[in-house]
């Protein structure tokens, strides 16, 4: 990496750290947090950056202290142009900061934004508590829910107390490489000062200093291409100085989509599907990390580059020489993943170039770019391979598997092939029931050891070469870097210098040993576990559920998620505020998710998360932990918004015995979604619904039927012997009623009759006699909860009629057995 894109990275990341000194020491220390900044960095950091010159760490401390001083010098300016970029926001000096800098929590991103089509959400009322990200223990993820504002009392000086801490906590090698540092740096940022507010001054302290101080110092390392031509720079900075953007090229923001997702996951055989699914889900996430690290490596790039990688997708920023070396890489890629994996998988990659003019948060075009390279990412996706198809002929269109038999995988149904210096191997071991190829064993294996010794993963760097066995590792290899994950003994016995460790699921830096942990990672890994230590199959969560012996598969995803990115912003759209509202979502889904999964099945036994990142999941198990799970999601995503309704999701959930495919499990659980997504409310809005085993309902009628599942539940099987007490044959006849009414339904529609209306009136007075009649003839004891059930059944016109059925069955799936 170049020496100067390594300054540039460092000032731009440390610009504003005396915000959060200064936050700290309100009232014992006045002065301007640029001063306060320059001290701490020149007593605390600069004497570990053995590797900078003492010329340029005292450049750099000069930077930080100018950077709202005279826009002459030439490494003030390489700072000033970055954070006026990045806030997109009026660039005149305040004196200091308006609000209260000691006191002033960062709100609620996530409640402010707002769909044009939906009520306003209410002011923004909602903070952060100002407290580090969390760490091992599920308790600190409260952290995570906004609180109303007038009840969050930061404390930013221990938070700060809490950051020197982990600075000084850093194994000593990490000061050695500057690399090392930039990541550590970025992660004990990320740690400490997710929720801590960028500016209080500004309309809105909603965007957190961490993703202010990562997105300038992604920016500088672009603009650094501009300070060797100092006639622009100065053009530069006069015109951004007077609230102009100059409409010039700046950066690049190039995005990243593996492709071919849904296939490669669910079009494999039942057979061991649950055992290789979540190695085969973890694989395209650790592939999408590979080629982050294969593209800053070949760009010669730092880690501040990366704005977001998630669930398939990545985005980075980078100078504008790197276009011209796009192409090639894109080829490279393409050749390494169609030489392992044919058709496959593909990783599509695209660039868009910003123009300075882009960031004005009025007059600029971020929204429009960012949807620019969206649409080029499908179109590469639709003609994937593009480039190299002539070369890959054979390989990509076949003829295939032609010549003899050979053993085929009854997985993934590849046969034993030899790519090159590549194996693809297939056997069928002795205690096994059928063959499987090596690469579908490799993704149990990962499987596994997710499951059991996810607590540090190690990168290393190794030269791209692809050879032997196939197995997950292998195109990482192509890539150039070697993936392994440890537990604490292994870490001690295997790492190696130049490794890079990260902690897994706690934010925390401090070593292991003497062996440096560099950055931490949050994993949505929660995999139901054997006494042994095998994972519990399908069929063994379906004969532990509750009533019925099913499982059921959960897909869920969030509401207008491009829209919510690209509107919902509205005048406000800044690239540290998409970064903060991308970093926020990716906590949900990453890190959150395994710690609800755990509050809902604590004894590891019931759910099995085989996939959770961007903003979906899916999630298998015993039927009834899998649908109070989904409640819980709905729930939790709601109070993480503050309970915004333009911030919505999307569920659909399947039901099936043990026996059957999961791939089938989930394309059905899919199809309940895309109900789900189609549905409209009385209001008019759509999705914001759940596919509850193919009944598209609201959430609130779900959760109306999800308490009357459970007090109908209780009059069946009284918890106390004395208690009232109905028959179950009542479920049956409760079915009965909701058939007859839904027949009547469907009878005034098909024969389109102008009379519909009375029809159906007739019908539900007809099923409202049949109800009266049903619940009086129960137990006198149960008549006090029947009279309530049918009051809400039938007010409003009998609108929850309809819900009658589901819920019958619902409860009949809970009284089953036992
Ligand atoms: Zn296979």
């Amino acid at each position: 990496m170049k020496a100067d894109r390594i300054f540039l990275a460092l000032a731009g990341l440390l610009h504003d750290i005396g915000k959060f000194r200064q936050r700290a020491r309100w009232g014992a220390d006045r002065r301007p947090h640029e001063e306060q900044g320059a001290e701490w960095v020149a007593e605390r950091l600069a004497p570990n950056l053995t590797f900078l010159p003492p010329e340029d760490r005292r450049r750099l401390i000069e930077a930080i202290r100018e950077h709202h001083g005279t826009p002459y010098d030439r490494d003030a300016i390489a700072v000033i142009l970055p954070d006026r970029l990045a806030s997109g926001e009026r660039v005149e000096r305040e004196d200091e900061e308006r609000g209260d800098p000691a006191r002033d929590p960062m709100r609620s991103l996530l409640a402010a934004l707002r769909l044009p089509d939906r009520p306003l959400p209410e002011p923004s009322a909602w903070a952060y508590a100002a407290v580090p990200l969390p760490g091992a223990s599920p308790d600190s993820w409260k952290a995570l829910f906004p609180q109303p504002v007038n009840s969050v009392r930061p404390d930013y000086r221990a938070l700060w107390e809490a950051f020197e801490e982990g600075i000084t906590g850093l194994a000593p090698e990490i000061w050695q490489d500057p690399e090392a540092t930039l990541i550590a740096l970025l992660a004990l940022l990320r740690c400490f000062a997710w929720s801590i507010p960028a500016a209080t001054y500004r309309d809105e302290p909603d965007v957190s200093l961490y993703d202010h101080l990562r997105v300038t110092a992604a920016l500088a390392v672009c603009l650094g291409e501009l300070l060797e031509d100092s006639e622009a720079l100065r053009r530069f900075a006069e015109e951004t100085r007077s609230e102009r953007f100059p409409e010039e090229p700046v950066a690049l923001l190039i995005g990243g989509d593996v492709s071919g997702i849904q296939r490669f996951l669910y079009a494999i055989s039942s057979e061991g599907a649950a055992k290789s699914l979540r190695g085969r889900s973890a694989y395209l996430s650790l592939l999408t990390d590979g080629v982050v690290e294969f593209l800053l490596n070949e760009l010669h790039l730092p880690p501040t580059q990366v704005l977001y990688r998630s669930g398939g997708h990545f985005y980075l920023l980078a100078p504008l020489s790197a276009r011209e070396r796009l192409p090639d890489l894109r080829d490279r890629l393409d050749e390494t993943l169609i030489q392992a994996h044919g058709g496959d998988l593909a990783i599509a990659i695209e660039a868009v170039v910003l123009n300075g003019r882009d960031f004005h948060l009025k007059e600029g075009n971020l929204p429009e770019r960012w949807a620019a390279l969206s649409r080029q990412l499908g179109e590469r996706k639709a003609r994937r391979f593009h480039g190299v198809i002539a070369r890959h002929y054979d390989r990509l269109i076949g003829p295939f598997g032609g010549g003899g038999e050979r053993p085929r995988c009854e997985i993934c149904h590849a046969e034993e092939e030899r790519i090159g210096p590549i194996h693809r191997s297939v056997e069928r071991r002795e205690e096994e029931t059928v063959s499987k190829c090596s690469l579908c064993r490799s993704f149990e294996e990962l499987g596994s050891m997710l499951a059991r010794r996810s607590v540090y993963q190690i990168r290393r760097r190794c030269p791209p070469e692809m050879r032997g066995t196939f197995t997950w590792r292998t195109v990482l290899r192509g890539m150039g870097l070697e993936l392994q994950f440890y537990d604490e003994v292994e870490l001690c016995n295997r790492f190696q210098p130049g490794d890079r460790v990260i902690r897994i699921n706690a934010a925390d830096l401090s070593p292991v040993g003497r062996i440096p942990v560099h950055d931490f990672q949050y994993l949505p890994t929660f995999t139901p576990l054997e006494p042994d230590g095998t994972i519990v199959d399908l069929n063994r969560m379906a004969e532990t559920s509750r009533g019925i012996r099913a499982w059921a598969c959960l897909r869920m995803d969030m509401d207008h998620l491009g829209r919510l990115f690209r509107f919902g912003l509205g005048e406000r759209y800044s690239l540290s505020r998409v970064s903060t509202l991308s970093h926020l979502i990716a906590l949900f889904f990453e890190g959150y998710l395994r710690v609800l999964c755990e509050q809902v099945d604590p004894e590891r036994r019931h759910l099995y998360l085989i996939y959770s990142g961007g903003d979906d999941l899916l999630l298998v198990g015993s039927w009834d932990r899998v649908l109070e799970a989904a409640f819980r999601i709905r729930e939790d995503l709601r109070r993480f918004a503050a309970g915004n309704p333009s911030v919505t999701l999307s569920g659909g959930i399947s039901l099936h015995p043990a026996r059957f495919p999961l791939y089938q499990a989930a394309a059905e659980a899919h199809a309940h979604l895309e109900e789900a997504k189609a549905f409209r409310h009385p209001d008019g809005h759509l999705k914001d619904a759940f596919g509850f085993f193919g009944v598209p309902l609201s959430w609130e009628d779900a959760a109306w039927m999800r308490q009357w599942a459970e007090e109908l539940f209780r009059l069946i099987r009284p918890p106390d012997p004395q208690g009232p007490r109905v028959a179950r044959n009542f479920l049956h006849r409760l079915m009965e009623i909701a058939s007859f009414q839904q027949k009547e339904g469907h009878l005034s529609r098909a024969a389109r009759l102008q009379l519909d209306e009375m029809i159906q009136l007739v019908g539900f007075h007809r099923a409202r006699w049949r109800l009266v009649y049903t619940l009086a003839r129960q137990p006198s004891a149960a008549q006090p909860i029947l009279r309530r059930f049918q009051e809400e059944l039938l007010a409003e016109g009998g609108k929850r009629l309809r819900l009658l059925g589901p819920l019958a069955r619902w409860v009949e799936w809970m009284t089953r057995g036992g």
